[in-house]
């Protein structure tokens, strides 16, 4: 099961949570039953985050296949 982190305001410290990540949104509550929470960025990494950017490009357009080198 995945852990979340999270702030409490009134203690002013982080926790984790062990939860499903269907809850991980859900308002978690502190050690010390403060509700006033924030999540934090997640601690675990669960990977497959998508990649975008320029596609190498091979350089089209081979000189040689149009007769132009000798
Ligand atoms: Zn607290």
């Amino acid at each position: 099961m995945p852990r979340y982190e999270y702030r409490c305001r009134p203690c002013d410290d982080t926790f984790e949570l062990s939860r499903p990540m269907a809850e991980s949104s859900s308002p978690a509550t502190c050690p010390a039953g403060h509700a006033d929470t924030v999540k934090l960025l997640s601690t675990v990494a669960v990977g497959g985050s998508a990649k975008s950017g320029p596609a190498p490009s091979a350089g089209g357009g081979g000189c040689c296949g149009g007769g132009c080198c000798g």
